[in-house]
């Protein structure tokens, strides 16, 4: 796992697979743990790795109700979670699916658990809206389209957006089951004008890169989703992420549109 301080108040933690992000944030002697990294050793570390660096978790934060994102229990076991009442609605309406995408995982890849994933009843955050840290306020917007719930979280004395699974350098946009084009593109106007005040956005997936990357990205994402909406499968990937892998993604994507 990669841990990098962004700023004297943030600290990106990246996870091997899937370059998924988890983002500590603090003020005042209280830290919030947003989003998790994914593989036990990790999760393991996660506490010494914030309590070295003078950041004491008081609470855990999930951008979206996606597996990979929810995974800080671990980690911070007495922690509350809070998240968007879009995706506590998720959690609520498909209970267990996080749990089973994660059980699929760990068989596919032998990884064991020291427990089962224990998620009791988030609390649901206005957003858009704010939620205090210490002395200081996280602002909280709508970020959905990828999947159908969903938050980004502007750290204003910091200048970091917390994006969640959008502005990806690694990944093209993802239309999960419950997302859609349309809100994507909404989300992408969004976060358009804190990508330009930003100093770094950390993506949910390929971790924290500069807000001049970010913003190319962006309009890389609008053109490709436009493209998705219009022409389906004959739309082009941006041209750094054509794997195999982001083919894939894609072919899956114009399923859903
Ligand atoms: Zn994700």
């Amino acid at each position: 796992m990669r841990a990098v301080g962004l700023h004297a108040d943030v600290i990106v933690a990246t996870s091997r697979v899937y370059q998924t992000a988890c983002t500590l944030v603090r003020s005042e002697g209280e830290a919030f743990c947003i989003d998790s990294p994914v593989l036990p050793d990790e999760l393991e570390i996660l506490p010494a790795v914030a309590e070295q660096a003078g950041f004491t978790v008081v609470g855990l934060l999930s951008t979206h109700a996606d597996w990979d994102h929810l995974l800080g229990r671990y980690a911070f076991p007495e922690a509350p979670l809070g998240c968007a009442e879009t995706t506590a609605a998720r959690l609520v309406s498909r209970p267990g699916e996080a749990q089973r995408r994660l059980r699929e995982f760990d068989e596919q890849f032998y990884v064991e658990r020291p427990a089962p994933l224990s998620l009791p009843g988030a609390q649901r955050l206005p957003v858009p809206g704010r939620v205090e840290v210490g002395a200081r306020e996280l602002e909280l917007q709508p970020a959905d389209g990828h999947t159908e719930d969903g938050m980004a979280i502007w750290i204003p004395w910091a200048r970091v957006l917390v994006a969640g699974d959008y502005l990806s350098p690694v990944e093209i946009p993802v239309l999960s089951e419950g997302g859609s084009a349309a809100a994507y593109l909404a989300t992408l106007a969004r976060l358009e004008p804190l990508v330009a005040d930003a100093d770094h956005v950390v993506a949910g997936h390929g971790g924290p890169i500069d807000a001049m990357r970010a913003a190319a990205i962006l309009r890389e994402d609008r053109a490709y989703v436009e493209a998705l909406a219009e022409q389906g499968d004959a739309a082009k990937l941006p041209l750094a992420r054509r794997s195999a892998e982001q083919r894939r993604i894609h072919a899956d994507n114009a399923r859903r549109v």
